[in-house]
């Protein structure tokens, strides 16, 4: 499929999700193919994919194996029923999912998104201290600036003002660590800021204030990822982790974006040497191919759910599902074949260690747009940089929003703008050629919208 003759009232019936509709309308960006790190628009042009789809085509886009890995289970096996009965994958695929994940994060729950994943990690936790006898735990420590998808329990435990403010009471009892971040101490960082481990230790605040029995679980990204790329602060996240494990509170890392590569790890846990109780894990997981998510979760949670150990009220009757949760499309079939291919090739590419090896060099890449008009800051961290732009007096995202319609109409460049910030996550495989192509065509993007 090339062409794709859309008239302008015929865009009306979609209401698009995080857009601008009315503008995007008049004035429409359309992909219809796609391949390697580029798309195609309707028109017919080549357009440099500099965020990966979503930060989730981690190995490239039209992966072969992984189109015909889906091909062969859609005619083989449509659909399983996930409740009471299985298909043989998930089974592999779970297996495959815990052998990558740090410690004894050997469990794993599947779903369709982040958000859901998000949603699943916080009812496992309370589940959890239930199961235990501890059922009064059910306060959540999220974070400012923090994104953890759209769900109730998701925009709760969030930080993102826009994402809160309309949506009423949301899940009541959370309460907010500070962002990390702070510009005068950091600016111009690359990789984990030296400033701001401390910020860490507002977690005792937060737990003299509610006291560490009411709390089920922290939930932090290890780099916040849609808010503009921040980087935890060196030594943060090893402090946060050892303050909530001495209160028994679990610790969720959101690796919806941080999985499968980003920051050079199968997971981001891995680059601090850390084991936080759970892990939700998305996008890069299916290489964004079939929409998978899922929560990988330690051996004590699974046991003591399931299993009844440490548990007052003992196991629950064998007859009877452990946990009421779950999806329709947990473990799809579809989505299963697509997973397991795309391990496949991220093992045999080693894309990991690839992006561990090239993370210096699209650093300096990402360094070389410091002092380019209107950069207030840049935050490159393994294959992955926010760049912020200062805004306009009382407008904010006018300049963000002109950045995307100049990228995508004059420069042939994709790239994710989240209010004034463009946030580059390129494919894994990007070789320096394009990766060389997308710093000139985002040095070029900030030049014209200044
Ligand atoms: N959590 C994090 C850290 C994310 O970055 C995202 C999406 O970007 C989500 C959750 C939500 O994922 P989804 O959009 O698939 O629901």
């Amino acid at each position: 499929m090339t062409g794709v003759a859309l008239k302008p009232n015929e865009l009306e019936a979609y209401w698009m999700p995080f857009s601008a509709n009315r503008a995007f309308k008049a004035r429409p960006r359309l992909f219809v193919a796609a391949d390697g790190v580029h798309y195609r628009t309707d028109t017919g042009r080549q357009v440099l994919d500099a965020t990966s789809g979503l930060y989730c085509v981690n190995a490239g886009h039209g992966r072969r194996r992984i189109v015909d890995a889906i091909k062969e289970a859609a005619e083989r096996l449509d659909f399983a029923p996930p409740f009471q009965y299985a298909q043989p994958q998930v089974f592999e695929l779970a297996n495959r999912l815990a052998l990558l994940a740090p410690g004894d994060l050997n469990h794993v729950m599947l779903a369709t998104s982040g958000s859901e994943a998000v949603e699943t990690a916080m009812k496992v936790a309370l589940a959890y201290h239930r199961a235990k006898g501890e059922g009064q735990r059910t306060k959540f420590i999220g974070r400012e600036r923090a994104y953890h998808g759209v769900g109730f329990g998701g925009i709760a435990v969030g930080g993102i003002p826009a994402n809160r403010k309309a949506f009423g009471a949301m899940l009541p009892g959370t309460d907010h660590l500070p962002s990390t971040y702070d510009r005068a101490h950091q600016a111009f960082s690359v990789g984990e800021p030296a400033w701001g481990a401390h910020l860490a230790d507002e977690l005792n605040r937060l737990i003299a204030l509610h006291d560490a029995s009411n709390i089920a679980a922290v939930i932090v990204e290890p780099t916040a990822g849609s808010t503009g790329c921040l980087p935890p602060p060196q030594g943060y996240l090893e402090r946060l982790v050892e303050i909530a494990g001495h209160h028994g509170i679990l610790v969720i890392f959101d690796e919806v974006i941080t999985g499968f590569g980003r920051l050079g790890h199968a997971f981001a846990a891995e680059r601090y040497g850390l084991v936080p109780d759970l892990i939700t894990f998305a996008k890069g997981v299916t290489n964004g191919s079939v929409p998978m998510s899922g929560v990988l979760l330690r051996d004590q949670i699974y046991r003591t759910v399931c299993d009844g150990e440490d548990a007052p009220a003992g196991a629950p009757p064998r007859h009877l599902p452990e946990l009421f949760h779950g999806y329709t499309y947990s473990g799809h079939p579809l989505a299963t074949a697509a997973a397991l291919a795309t391990l496949d090739v991220y093992r045999d590419e080693a894309l990991f260690e690839r992006t561990r090896e090239r993370e210096a060099a699209f650093a300096e890449r990402m360094m070389s747009l410091q002092g380019l008009p209107n950069v207030a800051d840049i935050r490159p961290i393994g294959l992955m940089c926010g760049i912020d732009l200062h805004c306009i007096e009382n407008r904010p995202g006018q300049r963000g929003y002109r950045a995307i319609e100049t990228s995508f109409h004059e420069l042939d460049l994709y790239v994710r703008v989240a209010l004034d910030t463009l946030i580059l996550a390129p494919p894994l495989i990007a070789t320096d050629d394009e990766l060389d192509a997308m710093t000139e065509r985002v040095a070029e993007t900030i030049r014209r919208v200044q």
